[in-house]
C-alpha cells in the first residue's frame, strides 16, 4: 500500500495558483482554504516536513470535500488530488478509535453480509435476462449493479425491461460493493478487498461494463490506474445509441442533474431526442455537486443541504416535472434540497425510460 510519502513530489507540484477556488463548490460556499485542494497541500506539506500530525483538524478537512474531482480537471498540474486525500484520510485514521469503529462498520463480517442477505432477499426468484435468440450478433455486457440495486432492485428491473427488446447479453455476477465508500473514507485495506474479488469476477468475455450508477463507474475505473480498462458504459448513454424510441402518450417535461463522477453528459440531447413528447430543459449548473457525496452528508450536513438546496432552486427554475440523473446518492442529494410541499419528481434515467408507454426499435415503425 502506498503511503503519503510516496505523494510527495505530487504534493509539491501545487504552485498555490488558487485555480481550485474557482471551481470547488465547497470553497464557493466557505471560502476557507482549508476546504479547497489548496488548503489540504499547505497542511500536508507541513506533515511532510514534520511541522505539522495527521490530526483531528486535518482529518476534519480533508472529510470537507465532496471528492468531486473539478479541481482536478482544473488543475494547471494535473495532481491527482482524490487519490492523495484517500491517503492521507486512511493515514489520519487508521490508529485512531473512531477509525477502527467505521472499519469495523464496513467489513465484509458486517456491511458486505448485510448487502449479501439484502440481495438474496430482493432477488428471491428472479430471473436471468437471456438475449434475444434471433440469429443476431449480441452485445455482451457485464452489469455491475451496484449496492442499492442489491438492496432495492428497482433501477435494475427497469434496465432489464427496456434491455429485453435489444440484442443484448447481460451478464450478471456476484459483485461487491465498488468500494466508493471505502476509498473516499480511506478505508483503503477494504478498498483493495472489494477491488480484488470484483477483479477476479470481471475476468470473463464482454464488450463492455455496464453500470446504471456514475459512482460505481467512477470508482470501478480506479482499478485499472496502472493496466489497460475494459470499455464502460453508464446505462442512460448505452440507450442513447441504441436504435430505440420512447414513446410517452401525456408530454413531459424533464431537466438532468450530471453527478460529479459521470464521465461525459454529451449523451444527453441524443437521448431525449428518441423521446416522444419529453421536452429537455437544461437547469444552471446542471453539472455542480447534489451535495450528497456519501460520508460528506453525515459530516457536514449543513453545507451538504446549502449545495442541495442551490441545485434544487435550479432545478425548480426550469419547470420540468422531473429531475433526471444517472447515481441514487444523487437522488438522495436532490430530494433533501427540496422544501417545498410540491416539486419535480426525481428518478434514474432509466427508470424514467422504461415508464414509457412504448419502447419501440427504430426499424419497426
Ligand atoms: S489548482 Fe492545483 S496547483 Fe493550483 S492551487 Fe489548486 S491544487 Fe495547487
Ligand atoms: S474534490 Fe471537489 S470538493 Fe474536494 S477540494 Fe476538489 S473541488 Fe473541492
Amino acid at each position: 500500500m502506498k503511503t503519503l510519502k510516496d505523494f510527495a513530489d505530487d504534493i509539491n507540484k501545487c504552485s498555490k495558483c488558487g485555480l481550485c477556488q474557482s471551481v470547488c463548490p465547497v470553497y464557493k460556499i466557505t471560502g476557507n482554504d482549508c476546504a479547497v485542494s489548496r488548503g489540504k497541500f499547505v497542511m500536508l506539506e507541513g506533515v511532510l516536513k514534520g511541522d505539522l500530525k495527521l490530526n483531528r483538524t486535518i482529518e476534519k478537512y480533508l472529510d470537507m470535500c465532496l471528492r468531486c474531482g473539478k479541481c482536478k480537471d482544473f488543475c494547471p498540474g494535473g495532481i491527482d488530488v482524490c487519490e492523495i486525500f484517500n491517503i492521507a484520510k486512511y493515514e489520519c485514521a487508521k490508529n485512531t478509535l473512531h477509525g477502527k469503529i467505521e472499519n469495523f462498520l464496513e467489513s465484509d463480517f458486517v456491511f458486505g453480509n448485510c448487502i449479501k442477505l439484502a440481495r438474496k432477499i430482493s432477488h428471491f426468484g428472479a430471473s436471468r435476462l437471456q438475449p434475444a435468440n434471433d440469429g443476431k450478433e449480441t452485445t455482451r455486457l457485464l452489469y455491475f449493479k451496484g449496492c442499492v440495486n442489491n438492496i432495492y432492485p428497482k433501477t435494475e428491473k427497469a434496465l432489464k425491461k427496456i434491455l429485453q427488446k435489444l440484442d443484448v447479453e447481460l451478464i450478471e455476477r456476484d459483485f461487491d460493493c465498488c468500494g466508493q465508500p471505502f476509498l473516499s473514507g480511506g478505508n483503503l485495506e477494504r478498498f483493495e478487498e472489494v477491488k480484488a474479488w470484483n477483479l477476479k469476477l470481471m475476468d470473463c468475455d464482454f464488450d463492455a461494463v455496464l453500470t446504471d450508477c456514475a459512482s460505481c463507474e467512477s470508482t470501478l475505473r480506479e482499478y485499472f490506474k496502472e493496466c489497460e480498462a475494459p470499455e464502460f458504459i453508464n446505462a442512460a448513454e448505452f440507450l442513447a445509441k441504441q436504435n430505440v424510441r420512447f414513446r410517452f402518450k401525456k408530454p413531459v417535461r424533464v431537466t438532468f442533474h450530471k453527478p460529479c463522477h459521470l464521465k461525459s453528459a454529451d449523451f444527453v440531447p441524443e437521448l431525449f431526442q428518441n423521446c416522444e413528447n419529453v421536452e429537455y430543459i437544461e437547469m444552471k449548473d446542471f453539472d455542480e455537486c447534489c451535495g450528497f457525496a456519501g460520508s460528506f452528508a453525515l459530516k457536514n450536513s449543513n453545507l451538504s443541504i446549502t449545495l442541495a438546496q442551490n441545485k434544487a432552486k435550479n432545478i425548480i427554475e426550469t419547470g420540468a416535472d422531473v429531475v433526471l440523473t444517472t447515481c441514487p446518492a444523487c437522488i438522495l442529494g436532490i430530494l433533501r434540497g427540496f422544501n417545498h410541499r410540491r416539486h419535480p419528481k426525481a428518478m434514474n434515467v432509466v427508470d424514467f425510460l422504461a415508464h414509457a408507454d412504448e419502447i419501440i426499435l427504430k426499424k419497426s415503425y
